[in-house]
């Protein structure tokens, strides 16, 4: 089954309007990759601002968290609703620096992976173990049941990002080995969940991907695109990721 590659850039909690300079470059490389989705995911100040400067090419933006509801007293929260209308086509949920950082179960991942859907947004759901799991075996106990409990019944709409908790931001990655074990584990379990739609979900590996890793770490089996965080700050070091796929 032929899955289009998606590369995806988390920006994090970084970007000013100023930065619509990077998103420019980042357009006009866009231009010359047909074969991959390119995404941009900044801070939800930045959401209308890129939508409008994307409208028409073939980067699309994305947001980096939404709440469940639609709308309500949540002071500081942003639904995924105000992320459609604000013009992004989809939405991190169940990053691990909101599952450590403010207490996010598989339950509350999953139910944003519905208010995703309900909003008419692609949920990018996010998994992936911590390092002392990892040290104690327990990785694919760990990513199934993430996986098990944050994906909706009804897997379309949906992308998943492998990202081991260890390997973000710190340079380190697994191997290709590694990669591929864990994104076939990843894949069987959601043929087995969701039949021939299973086959047809791309799962991204995340986790210090760099224009050096990345032909090694997205050519593995079963890996349809990577999330990037710090290296989709620079939209030349983004953009050689993305032309693995050229
Ligand atoms: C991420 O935060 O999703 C990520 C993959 O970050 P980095 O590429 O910086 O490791």
């Amino acid at each position: 089954m032929a899955r289009r590659p998606l590369v995806a850039g988390n920006w994090k909690m970084n970007g000013l309007r100023a930065s619509i300079g990077e998103l420019e470059k980042i357009i006009a490389g866009a231009r010359k990759l047909g074969n991959v989705d390119v995404m941009v995911c900044p801070p939800a100040t930045l959401i209308a601002g890129f939508a409008a400067a994307s409208r028409g090419t073939s980067v699309t933006i994305g947001g980096q968290d939404c709440h469940a509801l639609a709308a309500g007293a949540h002071t500081g929260d942003i639904s995924a609703e105000m992320l459609h209308d604000a013009g992004a086509t989809a939405v991190i949920v169940g990053h691990s620096e909101r599952r450590r950082g403010h207490g996010e179960t598989d339950a509350a991942v999953r139910a944003k992976a519905l208010a995703a859907r309900r909003a008419g947004l692609t949920a990018v759901i996010c998994l992936g173990e911590q390092r002392a799991e990892r040290d104690a075996g327990r990785t694919r106990q760990v990513v199934g049941a993430q996986l098990d409990g944050s994906l909706p019944d009804d897997a379309e709409h949906v992308v998943v990002a492998y990202e081991p908790v260890w390997a973000i931001g710190t340079g380190l990655t697994p191997t290709p080995a590694d990669v591929a074990t864990m994104h076939g584990f990843i894949r069987e379990r959601m043929c087995s969940r969701f039949g021939a739609m299973g086959n047809a979900v791309r799962i991204l590996y995340g986790g210090s991907v760099k224009p050096a890793n990345a032909e090694d770490l997205l050519r593995v089996a079963n890996v349809d695109g990577a999330l990037v965080g710090g290296a989709s700050l620079d939209a030349a070091e983004f953009l050689a990721i993305a032309a693995v796929y050229r």
